[in-house]
């Protein structure tokens, strides 16, 4: 379902962030990306979900090659991932709800499914009480909560995760880890970016290491292999 040809990427100021990425992550799986500070892996997600392009090689999305899509099958593509960051990236000024469903305006959604859909996702991620707080209620692992909601309102078959529990304490990490788990069990692939090494050992899943720009560790069940 998303699979990386020779993929390098160098940007404009001559950093070389990845060379010769080859991967195939399957349709369900979850996958942690783990490696040291400045290794490549926020890049490498970045190329999944088109934040940034490749120098040289092919990503291919659900069989569709990334790069040689039509600027209308972009939104598409955007609306087959859904994106969660450490930072949760909220809209400061809209409800808990309102940024849900602005996730869905933005693709034109009809508004009755919205008036559907909305609830029920806030539902899943246990926020439906506090769907008309604003972020700034909010503590930081609701706030993720909400960003996960947003994330997965139009259904996508992926979420790509950066650092989600980065700014989070040990136990609310391990709430959103729940619910990750949840979204991943119900169908939607899940690749995450993460320094959290006590998740990685206990919750056990692929785990792709990139040191230095480059895949250097595959391993299903895979460990963190990190001293911190
Ligand atoms: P990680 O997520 O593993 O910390 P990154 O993918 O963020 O690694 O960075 C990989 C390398 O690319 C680092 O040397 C970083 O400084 C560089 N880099 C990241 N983003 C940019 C950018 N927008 N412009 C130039 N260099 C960048
Ligand atoms: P349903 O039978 O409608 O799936 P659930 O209580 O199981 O009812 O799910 C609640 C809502 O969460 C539904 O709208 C469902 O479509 C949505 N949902 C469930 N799993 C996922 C998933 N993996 N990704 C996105 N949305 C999901």
């Amino acid at each position: 379902m998303i699979e990386m040809f020779d993929v390098w990427k160098t940007y404009p100021n001559g950093v070389n962030a990845l060379q010769a990425i080859n991967i195939k992550i399957n349709k369900g799986e979850f996958v942690y990306v783990v490696g040291p500070s400045g290794a490549g892996k926020s890049t490498f997600i970045k190329l999944m979900y088109r934040e940034e392009r490749p120098t040289k090689g092919q990503i291919f999305l659900n069989g569709f090659n990334v790069e040689k899509l039509k600027e209308r099958q972009i939104p598409q593509i955007r609306r087959n991932i859904g994106v969660v960051f450490q930072d949760y990236r909220l809209l400061p000024n809209l409800t808990a709800y309102e940024n849900v469903s602005f996730a869905m305006e933005v693709i034109e959604a009809p508004k009755k499914l919205i008036r559907k859909r909305v609830p029920e996702v806030l539902e899943l991620v246990g926020l439906k009480e506090k769907m008309n707080a604003m972020p700034n209620q909010l503590s930081g692992g609701e706030q993720q909560r909400v960003a996960l909601a947003r994330a997965l309102v139009n259904s996508p078959s992926v979420i790509i995760a950066d650092e989600p529990t980065g700014n989070l304490d040990p136990d609310t990490s391990w709430e959103i880890m729940d619910l990750f788990e949840k979204i991943n069990f119900r169908g939607t692939t899940i690749v995450m970016a993460t320094h959290n090494k006590e998740i990685v050992n206990k919750l056990r899943k692929r785990v792709i290491a990139i040191e230095n720009g480059s895949v250097v560790r595959d391993q299903q069940r895979g460990e963190y292999g990190y001293e911190s």
